[in-house]
């Protein structure tokens, strides 16, 4: 599963690869191109001289163009030379190794140990019906852990990073992978930096090297040559692959890809890193040391005590090592990895990311979640609706979309002409103070943006920005609010420096000392600049974000010019979303660098309760004690005109508070509060790859409702795992048991060795597995937020494993004693008991799909992988039973219908008594709640 838009870039540059390379070549079957003779052509370079090179003896060595970049064509060749520009982890051992591998583990070694002694007693039949036993549970062993790899694998493949390249002069936006030398690409704040790039361009560029060289001050690039490179930081035009950028903007050329870039072998180093164990993983590996070390004790006694009693030595010693591989739940923590793997595969289809299992575990603890507004909780569709220039004039616009479809309608006034002017002059500032661009009606760049470009569009302003020569920019930051860049125009004598800046408009309005009114400058007093503010907050009322605009010759001497207000509506269902989720009981808050009103109004509109609980800004968190707003956190519901610094505060404080934190976040600077918050939620969309990085989780798809999604996923998970843990523990006590009592009471073994090892791959292997994909039970999803103090094996938990295993023990024990009336033990005998054991266990595996609901409400028929592994499990037994081969290794004998019939009645009270518990435990647990609520009542 790949990123989608990712995928979407990646066919598309793939289509237009194609394409070119038809056009240049013909169709790809009319002859291979000759590589060798490419090759000759080219120089490549290395990291360390293109640093010394300046950057048109760079781009001449490449033989590629500054301003337009490679051609497709010439891009494809190039990369069948260098190959994709990715870095592939150690080569991997081969299949059959690891299938060797399997027959390490002690236990087995003990196994075959113990074929080997049977063969030097001539006693044939055994050894081979042990080595047989023994095959079959190592495959089945080896599938399950080569899939547990498997999917592992797939997770890493997630997010493949993309970039911004030139070629043949459009800006193009691909897989990072399918960059080669020469090409040029664009940096923008945020950025992974997608190979070895000598830089040409840099403004105000930073970037942060911190995963290399360990310098956490970023960077500072240049594009001028250097003398001579020693060492890495020196090399102050390159920006190397995988670092960060982390301010300002560059362009630059591609030296080096994939393996050949400076950092390649750290990169392998990093990757080939084992992910650590998730909390539940730990908590199953203690939990198997335990019952390893129990098992072992009681297998230990019954060896002892079997010996005291006479029994044949060799015969002790199979069955204890068999008991001990069935008994000892080894497949345990590869069960759950593998349902942890799935269900972040799962969430991967709903657009959810998660990028450490861990998270799928915290993703069910999660109690409040703190969420963007734009482009989360709305649409990130902006369109310009209202105009208000400093003069006075009012306009409406019509229309949606990046396109110029739609009016600007003027409101009554004395000149229409005077009002076209004004909102001309309003309008430009917004367009060329801008760094979007519209490309047959899509947008390249910011929504905010684009809706001012549109809104330029309406009012029959195209290339505006083209009349400007751009000097300096000062980017927009999510700190200052606002934008600004310093211009000369392009034609004419008049070269006068002009500032256009556009913003918050609180902001915009400190830079202000005057206004325009119908073509003249005023100044600006404080009489008028409350008539803007009041403006702005009626705008702002109705949910509308409110951008002001200036103009003049220094940053703090402007000529207000008026604002704008960009309609940016909700996503459909996020009100039905954030019900759900303030229903189980989760925390939803608003967090916004936008107007309190605008702020306020969006809460509203999704449901939020804006009347009873608080709303909070940016400086009034400054102005609070950490033990201040520790106590009101809880209460509020919207934090406006905040800061990332802001959200780092919210997020310590929810947490002082014992609250498990899910964050959202896009910017550069967002990177502290994700990590920090329990869950760091990036968007995938208008993310930046530095919030990618630090988060746990992306939203493909940037849209609330996936939080939800994959909440529920998450909780689910921790579901099913407790599931097939009762299951497995069950039947591993139940096996035990069995023969520890058999040899207790001098009777001789229910089942042979052979039979314990097919139990175990039953218990350990489909219907344990399958246990694991229980689609999600929708009612789960209501539950409260788990407790993450909460263990996994329960009292109640417990106490249903004892249930079953004693109803298991006691019905099998029946069966043999009643097979045993003759006084001789046939193979028929452990035949029925065996046959009995495995239809418990079915029956058990059943009841086990959920704790709380009977399986007929679950859907007899809706989990389909247990239903195959159920088959499966049962057919496998009935050709045991049956097929002469097999009948021989298990030392089996044909069943009639009546016993199996007798025998499907006698196992099926596991889950019928299980069933009933469950019912009883439903009817009373409504009792209580009429109770309590008639309680309420009076
Ligand atoms: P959020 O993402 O939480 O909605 P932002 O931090 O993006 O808030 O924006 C906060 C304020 O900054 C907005 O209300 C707007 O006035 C201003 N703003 C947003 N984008 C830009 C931009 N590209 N240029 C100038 N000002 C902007
Ligand atoms: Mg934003």
């Amino acid at each position: 599963m790949k990123h989608s838009n990712n995928t979407k870039y990646e066919k598309l540059s793939q289509a237009r690869a194609d394409k070119c390379y038809e056009d240049s070549v013909g169709s790809p079957e009319s002859g291979s191109i000759n590589l060798s003779e490419v090759d000759e052509h080219y120089m490549w370079l290395i990291t360390n001289e293109a640093s010394t090179l300046g950057t048109e003896e760079v781009a001449a060595r490449l033989r590629t163009d500054l301003r337009t970049g490679l051609r497709w064509r010439e891009a494809e060749l190039r990369r069948q030379l260098t190959g994709y520009n990715e870095l592939t982890v150690k080569e991997e051992e081969p299949t059959w190794k690891k299938y060797i591998e399997q027959f390490k583990n002690p236990l087995i070694l003990l196994l075959l140990a113990s074929a080997g002694v049977s063969v030097c007693m001539k006693q044939f039949d055994d050894a081979v019906s042990i080595t047989v036993a023994i095959l079959i549970v190592v495959t089945v062993a080896f599938v399950q852990e080569y899939r547990s790899e498997k999917s592992l694998e797939e997770l890493t493949k997630l997010v493949p990073p993309s970039c911004h390249c030139l070629r043949e002069g459009q800006l193009e936006t691909f897989l990072a992978r399918n960059l080669v030398p020469g090409d040029i690409v664009h940096l923008n704040v945020g950025d992974r930096v997608p190979a070895d790039i000598r830089l040409f361009e840099a403004i105000d560029l930073a970037i942060d090297e911190s995963s290399f060289t360990g310098e956490t001050e970023p960077s500072n690039k240049i594009t001028a040559p250097i003398l001579k490179s020693n060492g890495h930081s020196s090399m102050k035009n390159i920006a190397f692959m995988g670092t960060l950028v982390r301010c300002g903007n560059g362009k630059g050329i591609v030296v080096n890809t994939g393996e050949k870039s400076e950092f390649g072998e750290v990169f392998k180093m990093m990757q080939a890193e084992e992910a650590p164990k998730t909390p539940l993983q730990k908590s199953m590996d203690i939990l198997g040391a335990q019952l390893s070390f129990y098992s072992f004790c009681i297998i230990g006694f019954i060896m002892i005590l079997g010996w005291f009693q006479g029994r044949p030595i060799l015969d002790m010693f199979t069955i204890g090592v068999s008991l001990a591989v069935a008994a000892i739940p080894e497949g345990l923590p590869i069960v759950v990895t593998v349902t942890l793997a799935l269900g972040v595969m799962r969430m991967a289809k709903r657009n959810a990311i998660v990028k450490k299992l861990p998270t799928v575990e915290t993703l069910g603890c999660v109690n409040v979640i703190c969420s963007d507004k734009t482009g989360t909780i709305t649409k990130n569709e902006m369109t310009v609706t209202v105009i208000v220039t400093s003069d006075g004039y009012l306009a409406e616009v019509s229309g949606a979309g990046y396109n110029d479809q739609g009016e600007i309608h003027i409101h009554k006034c004395d000149s229409v002409d005077r009002a076209r002017e004004s909102i001309y002059t309003l309008l430009e500032v917004g367009c060329v103070c801008n760094n979007a661009v519209i490309h047959s009606d899509t947008l390249l760049g910011q929504p905010t943006e684009g809706a001012l470009l549109a809104a330029g569009m309406k009012h029959g302003m195209y290339g505006v920005a083209d009349k400007y020569v751009r000097l300096q920019e000062y980017p927009f930051s999510s700190e200052q609010k606002m934008m600004a860049v310093k211009c000369v125009p392009k034609y004419g004598d008049n070269k006068e420096e002009t500032y256009f800046v556009k913003g918050a408009l609180e902001k915009v309005l400190q830079q202000c000392t005057k206004y325009l009114i119908n073509g003249t400058v005023q100044p600006l007093n404080a009489k008028k600049e409350q008539e803007y503010l009041a403006e702005a907050y009626e705008i702002g009322r109705k949910g509308l974000r409110v951008m002001g605009m200036a103009r003049g010759s220094s940053l703090q001497d402007l000529v207000y010019t008026g604002l704008v207000g960009i309609c940016d509506p909700p996503r459909p269902f996020v009100r039905e979303s954030i019900q759900t989720l303030v229903q189980s009981g989760v925390k939803v808050t608003l967090v916004t660098g936008d107007a309190q009103e605008t702020a306020t109004a969006i809460a509203s509109m999704i449901g939020l309760d804006t009347i009873h609980s608080q709303v909070l800004s940016g400086d009034q968190i400054d102005s609070m004690t950490d033990h201040q707003l520790e106590q009101i956190v809880n209460s509020v519901s919207v934090f406006y005109r905040v800061t990332p610094r802001h959200k780092l505060c919210i997020v310590k404080a929810f947490q002082r508070n014992g609250m498990i934190v899910g964050m959202t976040g896009d910017g550069v600077n967002d990177g502290v509060a994700l990590k920090k918050a329990d869950i760091g939620i990036a968007m995938g969309k208008n993310g930046t790859d530095v919030c990618k990085e630090a988060a746990d989780m992306i939203l493909v798809d940037d849209d609330f409702h996936t939080i939800i999604s994959s909440i529920e996923e998450g909780k689910g998970i921790f579901y099913n795992i407790r599931n097939f843990v009762r299951f497995q523990l069950s039947t591993s006590i139940a096996a035990l048991s069995l023969i520890a009592l058999s040899t207790l009471m001098g009777i001789p073994n229910p089942l042979n060795a052979m039979q314990i090892l097919w139990i175990n791959i039953i218990m350990d292997g489909p219907p344990a597995q399958s246990l694991g994909v229980e689609p999600v039970d929708k009612d789960v999803t209501k539950q409260k937020p788990r407790n993450v103090k909460e263990p996994m094996i329960t009292k109640s938990l417990i106490l249903n494993v004892l249930l079953s295993a004693l109803i298991i023990i006691a019905g099998t024990l029946w069966v043999f004693k009643r097979e045993m009336s003759d006084n001789v033990i046939t193979p028929r005998d452990t035949t029925m008991t065996f046959t009995c054991f495995v239809f418990f266990d079915m029956f058990n595996a059943l009841s086990c799909r959920s704790q709380t609901k009977s399986v007929f409400t679950v859907g007899l028929l809706s989990n389909k992988m247990f239903l195959l592994a159920v088959t499966l499990s049962v057919l496998g037994q009935m050709l045991v039973v049956y097929f002469p081969p097999l009948q021989k290794v298990f030392q089996t004998e044909a069943l009639t219908l009546t016993d199996i019939l007798f025998l499907v009645s006698l196992t099926s009270t596991v889950f019928v008594v299980s069933e009933l518990k469950k019912f009883m435990e439903r009817h009373l647990e409504k009792r209580q709640k009429s109770f309590k609520s008639e309680l309420d009542f009076v």
